[in-house]
Order: structure tokens, then sequence, then C-alpha cells
């Protein structure tokens, strides 16, 4: 997982010229949400080693005034953190972008000039900062840094696609490439087939469509899924299960299924908005069926695996009924992996790119981007999970480092808006009204659970063993292809022992 460590903003003043300006004043200019420290160090006795100075995240100029100090080796550098409200978990991440400029003075006019010379970011992120910082003496001893391009590290250029990834101003721009054997058409049919099904096996336990719950639901999905990326064709449903499951998932196409025990342990609308944001990625980022098509990719490299061995140790006779028998073990196999990848897109990777791609989505609406991170906790509160999505869900990567991963690319990379949406009177409403519905016994609820995992885990299994039937042929003549082969060396072989003999003679 990228773990983006303490960043500074660090300027250094070096004097070119005989006599040092002396500095009297600093200002900054800045967006206001942009909170942190502006820390001035010097050798100069008069400034002392170093001068901390906090930035009120409020202010859009912030001025520091000290007694006059000459510029040589004069280093300025500026902690930022955005998000000023982040919670208090989160409070610690800053950046550090550290500049290098030369000051001197025009020999002629005896005016102050700056030259912004390196600029460097720690740690390393593929981001060039140079064009949103700009520093310039406009004389009287005061020295300007205007940041005001500048809002987190998405204001700067990315170089390469994986900074791309984490930007939500690349919503739309960037690609969402995984390797995929499915067309966008049937992650839709496979998701409304399977959502269809399961809707008819679970009627009671499933609110209607024109629930409260169900319609405040759909709105803030409609809202996530239009701010966000991947086919026009993905369009989101979704349905609210009553059944106490601390969770939600998406199937292929845009089905999406929220659990009322989701619903009810969140502290936030947030916390709500950032699991749907986090199911729409997985939609965008067609992970299901590109977990499937990993699968089909192992079970093609398995099969190999097999028909070598059969050629090396079986009769002809029993060709047949060994290759029936290798594609039997090894999709019998898969089906357990495969089915698993795809109910829950669980590779640490797809974990990863949904929880960001999500929480861009969540900020793209106006809410805390950290909602996810905040209803981690609440993952990570609950004690003696209950339910196989619950325990899947919890495990794979650590929930603590995914808390982590959000609250850093909150603060530092997603840009920051003036306020962002913790809950609301809707949310509260909604809420009340699922609340009114009849809970289901705790053992139905586990039951209800464990059948949706179950019917996933079928799709995957059908999808498989299609894929078997339609690639017997295939190995069948690779098989076949070898024997041929093998047929020809053995003419060839008999031919030279027989020439041998001849010479022998
Ligand atoms: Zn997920």
């Amino acid at each position: 997982m990228r773990k983006l460590g303490l960043p500074t903003l660090t300027i250094l003043l070096l004097s070119a010229c005989e006599a040092p300006v002396p500095l009297t004043q600093v200002e900054l200019a800045k967006n206001p949400g942009l909170s942190g420290t502006l820390r001035i160090e010097s050798a100069d006795p008069k400034l002392g080693n170093s001068k901390d100075l906090v930035l009120s995240a409020t202010n859009t100029t912030d001025r520091f005034t000290f007694e006059s100090v000459g510029t040589r080796e004069l280093t300025l550098s500026l902690s930022y953190s955005g998000q000023a409200n982040l919670p208090k978990s989160a409070t610690s991440r800053a950046a550090t972008l550290r500049a290098t400029v030369s000051i001197g003075q025009d020999p002629d006019t005896r005016a102050v000039r700056t030259k912004l010379t390196r600029l460097e970011l720690e740690p390393r992120l593929p981001v060039d900062c140079s064009r949103v910082i700009a520093v310039s003496a406009p004389g009287e001893g005061r020295l300007r840094i205007d940041l005001t391009a500048f809002n987190g590290l998405s204001s700067c250029l990315s170089e390469g696609r994986d900074f791309d990834k984490l930007s939500p101003l690349k919503i739309g721009e960037r690609e969402l490439t995984h390797s995929n054997r499915f067309s966008v058409a049937d992650d839709v049919r496979m998701g409304n087939e399977y959502a269809a099904q399961f809707i008819a096996e679970n009627r009671a336990s499933i609110l209607p469509d024109e629930h409260p719950t169900t319609v405040y639901f759909q709105r803030v999905m409609d809202r996530i899924a239009a701010a966000s990326e991947g086919p026009a064709a993905f369009k989101p449903t979704v349905h609210v299960i009553n059944a106490d499951v601390l969770n939600a998932f998406a199937l292929p196409g845009g089905q999406v299924f929220v659990f009322r025990g989701l619903v009810d342990s969140a502290r936030s609308e947030a916390e709500v908005a950032g699991v749907l944001g986090h199911e729409w990625a997985h939609v965008t980022n067609r992970h299901g069926t590109a977990n499937v098509t990993r699968a089909y990719r192992m079970m093609n490299a398995l099969l190999a695996a097999e028909v070598a061995g059969y050629i090396a140790v079986v009769s002809a006779e029993l060709r047949r009924d060994y290759y029936r028998a290798a594609v039997a073990r090894v999709s019998t196999g898969l089906v357990q992996a495969g089915g698993v990848l795809y109910l829950l897109s669980k590779s640490r990777e797809a974990e990863t790119e949904a929880d960001e791609m999500g929480s861009q989505y969540a900020w793209a609406v106006d809410y805390e981007p950290w909602g996810i991170a905040d209803l981690f906790e609440v993952f990570l509160g609950r004690s003696g999970r209950t339910s196989r999505l619950e325990e899947l869900l919890s495990d794979h990567p650590a929930l603590e480092k995914r808390i982590d991963h959000v609250h850093d690319l909150s603060a530092l990379i997603y840009p920051v808006k003036p306020a962002y949406v913790h809950t609301s009177r809707e949310f509260e409403d909604a809420r009340g009204a699922l609340r009114s519905a009849p809970l289901p016994s705790s053992g139905q609820s586990i039951g209800l659970g464990n059948r949706f995992a179950a019917g996933v885990t079928a799709i995957a299994e059908t999808k498989l063993a299609a894929y078997a039937e339609e690639n017997q042929e295939r190995f069948e003549k690779a098989a076949l292809a070898v024997d041929v082969g093998k047929a020809i060396i053995d003419l060839i072989e008999a031919g030279q022992k027989k020439e041998d003999r001849g010479n022998a003679k």
C-alpha cells in the first residue's frame, strides 16, 4: 500500500549580492483550509536557529514580522496539512515541499528579485509542484510566497498514471484498465441476472423500491455515480436488505446492496456515502469480472500443467478420461478461489483501489472524503463477527492500514473544500424509517448474508465451468498436436536406428 509520510515546504533563500537584503516580513497567500506551520531557519542570531509560525486555516493571507535579518542562509519551511476538519486521529498528516530560491538585487534599481531554483517534495511522490508556488520580493523587506494555486497535491502536475489514480481531479480523464475478458454488456447482464434471482428468492427481506430508505440511498448513489467515471452503461440500482449484517455489496454493472446493519452502525451520512463510493468504484473498475478473468488465467496455467502430465504418463486409451478428470479437478479447485475473489474483489489491490477512488467520488459530491475510514473504525470496534461476509471484508487488507491510507489521501492530495457534508436531516429520516421496520432475528440475518455470498460464488462457478467446457476442445487439440509431434519423432528415431543398423552391417 502506498504510504505517504510527513511532508514540508522548505524555501532556502540564498543571497546573491554583496549587501544582503534585510527581511522583516513574510507574507503567505494561500487557500483557506490549508493549515500548518511556517518554519523560518537562519544562522542569524536575531532570529535564533528557527522560528515556527502557525498558519491559520481560516485566513487567506498570513503575515509574520520579525527583527530584520539578512537573507543569507535563510530557510523557510512550510509544513502544510489540508482538510483542517479531518478527524483527530488523522490530523498529524502534513506534506513537505522543499524549494530553493535564490534572491538578489538588481544593481541599477536596487529592486529585490527572486528565482525559484529547486523544489522538492518529501517524501518523493511523482508530482511536480513547481507551477503552484511563486516567490517574490516586492520590496520594503517583504518576502511574498504565493501558494494560492496550491490546494493539495492534486493541484501539482502528475507524472505518471499511478498518481492520476489518486487524484479526484482526474476522474473521467484517467483510464481504468484491468485485464478483463468480459464485455461491459457482460457485466450488466451478469449483475442484473443475479440481482433478479437474489431478490426473487429473498423478497421478504428486501425493502421495496419505494421505501423511503431505499429512495434516499438511490438518490445519494445517483449523485455519486453522476460524479464518477467508467462505462456509461453502468447505472446504479440500490437495494436495502433488512438484515443485521455490517456490509454492502455491488454486483458488476451497478446493482448495489446495502445491509441494514451497516446503516444502523454508521455514525454519519458521510460514512454511508463512503461505502457507496467504495462499492461504486468496484463497479467502475469492473473488479468482479477482472477477478474472474484472473481466475481463468490461473485455470489455463493449471490445465496446461495437467495436460503436460497426461502426455507424459497416460496411455492413449485413457487419454479422454484423464483429460476430463483434470478439467474437473482444476475447475473445482478454482471455483473456491474464483468465487471468493469474485465475491469480494478482495485482492488487496482492488480493495485499496476502491478505497482510493470511492473516497474521491464521495469528495466529488462534497461528502467528507474520509467517511469510509470513519466507518472502518466502527468495524474495528465490532467484536465477534459472525457472518462470512463480515469476516472476509474485515481481513483484507488490514483495516488500520486502510484507515491511514484514506486519511493520507484526504489530508494531502485531495483539494480542500471550504465545507463538507458530515450528516444531514435526510439521512437521519431515512435511517428512522428503516428502524421502524421489524428486525429479523440474528440467525435469519446471518443466514441471509451467507446466502448472498453463496449466490455470488455460484455465478463465478457457472462462469468457470462454462470456460472449462468451452476450452476443452482447445486443450484436447493441443494434446493431440503434441502426440502427433511425438509420433513424428518416433518415426524419425526409428528411421535413424534403421540407418544405424544399416551402417553397422
Ligand atoms: Zn470492497
